[in-house]
């Protein structure tokens, strides 16, 4: 089994499925199909049924249950990888019976001191970059795992198990992807994604998302007969940011702290405009700190006149937990998966989104299991192997009737 993972993982992250942002299509690259086109080859190998691969680039499968079971759980990993780094041409690197020392790479390496988690894959097989792209083990780690699980069932057919439905999905590291996929064609009672980091953590918390914009209009008049006229928008920009709580920024925060978090500027004398994000995993102070921008807001129009400040919040994704909670079957069913397969569980809250915040609130509760990957998102993105193997065996555990 492991022998067959490690040749499904090998395979598709030296496929090319870089997302990119501010396309109008999904799949946002066409490239994405590529690694479907493999996928669904792969699944008719391993025999399952009802195969799609829809236009917008999302493929599911069906693996019956043996058993007669009526329970239907889903499993799903995206496919894309960041657009912001290079995932063209990844030259994996298999690591045998890593030795705890420092991997060197083309222009970078992976020290223990720096990533302390290494010590604990000595004697482990670690698989790395070569140092110039991603690994793409977000998500294709996941997507190994699903498809080692359904190789399982494949040749222990005497194992019962529920009806198992996978999918795999275009663009979820630019967001959105996931909005075009057909959740009443997937017919599952609950799902998992399979895009976490640690194999043995079930994440089921995730932040209450916002966006805010701020603009401030000025008024430009000559500097040297400015006295007692000009209003420098990009001054009062600088005030407005003042009034909120300095020890509410993403450096200073985490846990289950929110933040306010100040992603681009552009400012003129005329006119000045701020970019936020907000994030809260608490509904109620996710509110509180929009009031801040509103209150913000009224002081700036009070000193500098009426509508010189606007502020536009929009909100963007929720905390999935209150939603999991009201039919908690999916956490109940992984911990006790991730029990069987010999592993204490843990949950961690997620300072971001998944995919499955998305489905959650759309009605498919959709906790977040481990992949086994490390590091995403950059040249120090690695995987064990045994790790790997960990989260196919909760995987397994999980779809046994
Ligand atoms: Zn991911």
């Amino acid at each position: 089994m492991k022998k067959k993972l490690l040749e499904y993982f090998i395979k598709y992250v030296k496929i090319d499925t870089m997302s990119m942002e501010g396309q109008h299509q999904i799949p946002s690259t066409m490239k994405q199909f590529d690694l479907a086109k493999v996928l669904v080859k792969d699944l008719e190998e391993l025999g399952l049924e009802d195969i799609k691969l829809t236009e917008n680039c999302f493929v599911t499968a069906t693996l019956k249950s043996n058993c007669n079971s009526k329970c239907h759980i889903g499993f799903i990993a995206h496919m894309d990888t960041i657009p912001g780094f290079s995932g063209t041409n990844v030259c994996p690197n298999v690591i045998e019976n890593y030795d705890g020392n420092i991997v060197k790479l083309k222009g970078i390496e992976l020290n223990p001191k720096q990533f302390p988690f290494l010590k604990n894959l000595i004697g482990k097989t670690l698989i790395t970059t070569d140092g110039t792209t991603v690994l793409g083990a977000d998500d294709k780690a996941g997507i190994a795992n699903i498809m080692t699980m359904l190789y399982y069932f494949k040749n222990h057919k005497d194992v019962p198990h529920v009806n198992i439905h996978v999918a795999f999905t275009p663009d979820e590291e630019i967001g959105g992807g996931i909005d075009a996929f057909d959740i009443e064609g997937f017919g599952c009672d609950f799902a998992y994604t399979v895009d976490g980091g640690d194999y043995k953590d079930v994440e089921y918390e995730c932040f209450n998302a916002a966006s805010a914009q701020v603009t401030v209009k000025g008024l430009d008049i000559h500097p040297g007969s400015a006295k007692g006229q000009m209003k420098n928008a990009s001054l009062i920009a600088m005030e407005f940011n003042h009034l909120l709580p300095i020890e509410e920024r993403p450096e200073f925060t985490d846990g289950y702290d929110g933040f306010n978090h100040l992603c681009g500027m552009k400012g003129e004398v005329g006119q000045a405009e701020l970019f936020y994000i907000l994030r809260n995993h608490n509904k109620a102070i996710l509110n509180r700190q929009k009031n801040d921008f509103y209150n913000a807001m009224e002081f700036i129009n009070k000193k500098y006149g009426e509508n010189t400040c606007t502020v536009e919040i929009k909100d963007s994704y929720s905390n999935m937990a209150e939603k999991i909670m009201e039919d908690p079957r999916c956490l109940d069913r992984a911990y006790q998966a991730i029990k069987k397969a010999g592993f204490l569980p843990t949950s961690t809250p997620i300072r971001g989104g998944t995919d499955g915040a998305n489905l959650t609130k759309r009605g498919l509760n959709t906790p977040n299991l481990g992949t086994g990957g490390y590091n995403c998102h950059g040249p120090y993105e690695c995987a064990c192997l045994e790790e790997m193997e960990n989260v196919v065996h909760i995987l397994i555990e999980i779809a046994k009737e």
